[in-house]
């Protein structure tokens, strides 16, 4: 008679739900002729695991095929067609399932979707089904992914050499040149109104604002970006920029700009890093929403005035693809963080009014009717489970069977939608009380946490306030 502990574990073994395993197993001709690999080998290995474990399993197996013709493995196919029947996919080795680990992350991607995970079992770093393998697998596909971004450098390199062969990789204009044979050439106005406007610069002390000033009425019909861009061009003292990257080429582009002038020019620039925007405080970023699109919007700091402005915009108005402009979002209009402010405080009770009228919430309530029935049900799908894997029902009564039962389920556990109106009191008594007074008090940090104790989402299109959602 076994002791206390020991039935107890025979009972939690009992109890522990059987997993469906898939092996697959994979040669390729080659490596059975070269290597003398065998399909054998591979079986063994897997049903002794299956068995240890107490798996009930099923053989998946593309002989003769290489790992890198997707399409001809039809067992493969198939599998992950009928992953939904299983728990766990296994393989002696990654180098089975696919031939890089970016395409085991694709089948894994499939396998997921269908409650499925994956695991080499003579390899310790493949195996999705616990939490440190599943890490482990991700790090190995970032770092393939990175492997392959270093491809791209590589043809970056190649546009590198044409560029230090002195050739235009594309027909991009840049102010202050006219692009002739391949090679960037002076043109002698341009380069003229540019040394201008560095002198300006200069003359004014560094001076953003006056500098803008002269800048409208000589660059005809360009922004403020641009005005910086020309400011601090290192391509205007010859030395061309490689896009995002802090390599500088010389002999690329012929300087307009005399290098003491240009320097003068960056000594005078106001001392604004993006690190001091963090530093900026804002009251409603979280909040804020696309109407259009219904992402949220992100802020915008804005240092050109005295008085740092923050302005929300929608991440997708544009999108950069290849250099040219793919507008995805039409809502490409920045709102100002202060306009907001002031619409919500004359507005607030007038749009909780609004909001209240439709703040119904929607509850899911599944109503079995028959539990009994239910675990019969399951019990047969498990059953039928079994009966093909056993190879005893062809995969046509499975799929019949399978879908009847489940449909049978499904129809039992009637679910219900039932509304309810939220409960609001929370909000209604502080717009009750005198908030306006106490919030003109408050400091950034708490008017922030005014709004987000009251506000879930603020949608904007085009500058307005389109509807605002209440916690
Ligand atoms: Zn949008």
């Amino acid at each position: 008679m076994p002791n206390l502990i020991e039935q107890q574990k025979i009972i939690t073994e009992l109890n522990k739900p059987v997993k469906y395993v898939a092996c697959y197993v994979r040669v390729s001709t080659e490596e059975q002729v070269k290597f003398g690999f065998s399909i054998e080998a591979q079986k063994d290995a897997l049903e002794k695991y299956c068995k240890e474990h107490g798996y009930k399993f099923k053989f998946f197996i593309d002989e003769g095929i290489s790992a890198s013709s997707m399409k001809k493995r039809k067992a493969l196919k198939e599998l992950l067609d009928k992953s939904y029947m299983f728990d766990m996919v296994i393989f002696t080795k990654l180098d089975r399932l696919s031939r890089n680990v970016l395409d085991a992350n694709n089948i894994n991607k499939i396998l997921k979707e269908n409650n499925c995970t994956m695991k080499a079992i003579d390899e310790d770093d493949i195996d999705t089904s616990t939490a440190d393998g599943t890490f482990i697998f991700n790090l190995k596909v970032s770092l393939a992914q990175r492997e392959i971004g270093k491809t791209s450098e590589r043809i970056n390199f190649v546009f590198k050499n044409k560029r230090e062969k002195g050739e235009v990789t594309s027909g991009q204009k840049k102010y202050g040149y006219d692009i002739v044979d391949k090679h960037f050439k002076i043109n002698p106005t341009e380069a003229e109104n540019l040394l201008n406007l560095y002198k300006f610069n200069i003359s004014v002390n560094g001076d953003v604002e006056k500098t803008y000033g002269y800048f409208v009425e000589h660059f005809d019909g360009k922004g403020y970006d641009a005005m910086i861009h020309y400011l601090t061009d290192t391509a205007y003292i010859g030395k061309y920029k490689l896009y995002r990257k802090e390599i500088y080429l010389d002999n690329y582009i012929p300087a307009i700009i005399p290098e003491d002038i240009w320097y003068k020019v960056q000594d005078l620039r106001p001392k604004k890093t993006i690190a001091t925007n963090i530093d900026v405080e804002d009251i409603f970023s979280g909040l804020v929403y696309c109407n259009n699109c219904k992402s949220r919007m992100y802020r915008k700091v804005d240092n050109r005035t005295k008085n740092t402005v923050i302005r929300y915009c929608c991440n997708n108005a544009y999108t950069y693809k290849k250099g040219t402009k793919i507008k995805k979002c039409t809502n490409n209009a920045t709102i100002r963080e202060e306009d907001i402010e002031q619409y919500l405080l004359e507005n607030l009770f007038k749009e909780f009014n609004k909001y209240k009228l439709n703040a119904k919430i929607e509850k899911e309530v599944v109503t079995s009717s028959n539990p009994q029935k239910i675990k019969q049900l399951e019990k047969r799908i498990l059953k039928l489970k079994d009966l093909y894997l056993d190879d005893l029902i062809d995969k046509e009564t499975y799929k019949k069977d399978y879908t009847k039962y489940t449909k049978e389920i499904e129809k039992l556990k009637e679910a219900k939608i039932i509304t309810e109106n939220r409960d609001l009191s929370h909000i209604e008594k502080l717009l009750n009380s005198n908030y306006i007074d106490i919030y003109s008090k408050l400091t950034t940090t708490n008017k922030k946490k005014f709004w987000l104790s009251v506000i879930d989402k603020i949608y904007v299109e085009k500058r307005q306030i389109k509807e605002v959602t209440f916690k």
